[in-house]
């Protein structure tokens, strides 16, 4: 739901364009470091969920660190003010060229994707005369439930580390000179709804982390990734993610030695709510058997749709359903030259028309960040309440 101002604010401006709910972010933030702390939880945000700077600079405001998955996230989290302490660099596939950047900006840790991977980033600190700290992202091949898309901590996928690779891992790194383990990793899907996922993701965490303290590591932080999914149905009534039954889960159910951190990366969860598509209807398509709304928005501003299949909740802002609409099935479609540019299909929604602005909720996470210039599309200029 959106006040009578932020409305007036939208017939003003030009769509489409993303808005964002900075007072909704900070009640989500709020409400993360709350439950977080109660544990004494750490929390890195996962930027590649949403890297514009109004909203980077609120998340490092609460003291959040931040999750890269690339060097020029690295330079971003930096730049906008994340001390360099509290940024990590993830990602199966870090070039040297980033690596040196990472290190350079004395990062707090590299999470490693393969043995190779730890070779390499030896080589290059010791290049650069520095030691570097390295967590290892395992692959604890633990089923997310989540849409295939979106599951990454299962041995077919291509993140992490396998757990018959281990050794070797641990046989390299009691030999490398510029790298130091500082902890293990993992992340095992994003959008996870069903919580009893990360009970079994502490159930293989605790078994790790054993098989290394039995091999003489002493593990300073035990990273558990992110995932924490949304209600993209019901965007009102579950505006903020459940925080306290996520992480008492893992207090729960993750054995840790006194002093050991536990990490969380959190993308999604913090910021999907706050964002929302806001674009116009073009035309109204009347077929024989369909009827479809073109709107100004398309895949290459939401990607969602088209790449995931996801669901986002829809409205039209311009018309009081209760008062005067009658409903009706639409297919809702961008105008982009792709038969996979579809917001939704058979969409109830009240009956529209040209002009009509229409809104496409829970749009903050993995939103404007994959937007495309395919079809020469213009770049979108968000629009911000406080
Ligand atoms: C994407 C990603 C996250 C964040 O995932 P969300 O589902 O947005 O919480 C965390 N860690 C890593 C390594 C990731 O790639």
């Amino acid at each position: 739901m959106f006040s009578k101002e932020t409305l007036a604010g939208f017939n003003t401006r030009k769509t489409p364009f993303y808005y964002y709910d900075l007072k909704l972010l900070k009640e989500t933030l709020s409400a993360c470091k709350d439950a977080a702390n109660e544990y004494g939880f750490q929390v890195h945000y996962a930027m590649k969920a949403n890297f514009n700077e109004r909203v980077l600079k609120c998340i490092q405001g609460f003291g959040f660190g931040a999750d890269c998955v690339s060097g020029n996230e690295v330079k971003k989290a930096v730049e906008v003010g994340f001390p360099s302490n509290q940024v990590v660099f993830a990602g199966v596939g870090k070039s040297d060229d980033e690596i040196i950047t990472a290190l350079e900006l004395n990062i707090y840790c590299f999470n490693v994707e393969s043995v190779q991977e730890l070779e390499i980033i030896n080589d290059l600190a010791a290049g650069v005369g520095k030691r570097a700290r390295v967590a290892l992202r395992i692959n604890p091949n633990v089923d997310a439930y989540t849409h295939h898309n979106i599951t990454t901590g299962l041995e077919e996928n291509k993140f992490g580390i396998n757990q018959w690779e281990l050794p070797a891992c641990a046989e390299y790194l009691n030999r490398a000179q510029n790298i130091w383990l500082e902890g293990i990793h993992f992340h095992i899907g994003s959008q996870i709804t069903n919580l009893t996922v990360f009970k079994s993701l502490c159930v293989r965490v605790n078994e790790i982390k054993l098989w290394f303290e039995e091999r003489g590591f002493n593990l300073k932080i035990l990273n558990v990734g992110g995932g924490l999914g949304v209600d993209y149905y019901h965007p009102d009534e579950n505006k903020i993610a459940d925080f306290k039954a996520y992480f008492e889960i893992f207090n729960q159910f993750l054995d840790r030695k006194p002093g050991q951190e536990v990490h969380f990366e959190l993308g999604r969860a913090l910021v999907a709510h706050c964002g929302t598509l806001i674009s116009r209807v073009l035309y109204v398509k009347n077929g024989i058997k369909k009827h479809f709304l073109v709107l100004d928005a398309g895949m290459t501003e939401l990607m969602r749709p088209a790449l995931y299949q996801a669901y986002h909740k829809m409205e039209n802002l311009s018309r009081n359903v209760e008062l005067e609409q009658s409903i009706m099935k639409y297919d809702i479609v961008g105008p982009i030259c792709e038969s996979t540019d579809c917001f939704g299909k058979e969409v109830e929604i009240g009956t529209s028309f040209r002009g009509d602005l229409i809104a496409i909720r829970t749009a903050g996470a993995y939103g404007d960040v994959m937007s495309s210039r395919y079809n020469l599309r213009e770049q979108l200029e968000p629009y911000y309440t406080e």
